[in-house]
């Protein structure tokens, strides 16, 4: 372990927290509205929030791109419930319904939902489109990106 500080955003308040790496398995609370950092929940977000995720977490960013219609997006809406569940907080999922973020569809090129983005230090790292069960959603997330703080032995 480092003691690197990581910058992570409040899920309830946007404040930017500067969070130890080795601090980040210990449920780290907001510094400015006291709120927990994670709760093994993806997050919901809107255009705006997303980019604030996107370019100032220093950890994996994993989004959902998902539309209430879609059915293979509900369908794979329990597994992406248990990927956070698995990948916090050495990763921050989140969920952005597709039809309010045209641009940020237009942006990745995304044509076709769902669609899972994953980013790291504000550069996208993975793209890919499709459902997918939660072991693949993990291993994919794990593929694409070196979870902050931790050693390779650590990923699980
Ligand atoms: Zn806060």
């Amino acid at each position: 372990m480092t003691d690197t500080n990581l910058t992570l955003v409040c899920p309830s308040c946007q404040a930017i927290n500067r969070v130890p790496a080795a601090r980040l398995a210990a449920s780290p609370r907001c510094g400015s509205c006291h709120a927990p950092l994670f709760d093994g929940h993806p997050l919901e977000v809107d255009d705006a929030r997303f980019d604030r995720h996107v370019q100032h977490d220093q950890i994996p960013v994993l989004a959902d791109l998902w539309a209430p219609w879609c059915g293979p997006c509900r369908a794979m809406t329990p597994a992406f419930i248990n990927a956070a569940a698995r990948l916090e907080p050495r990763y921050r999922l989140i969920k952005l319904n597709a039809d309010t973020a045209p641009a940020i569809l237009a942006r990745y090129g995304v044509r076709s939902i769902p669609t899972l983005l994953l980013f790291q230090n504000g550069a996208l790292k993975g793209q890919t489109a499709g459902a997918m069960p939660l072991e693949q959603i993990v291993q994919w997330a794990q593929g694409h990106a070196v979870a902050s703080g931790l050693t390779p032995a650590d990923r699980t």
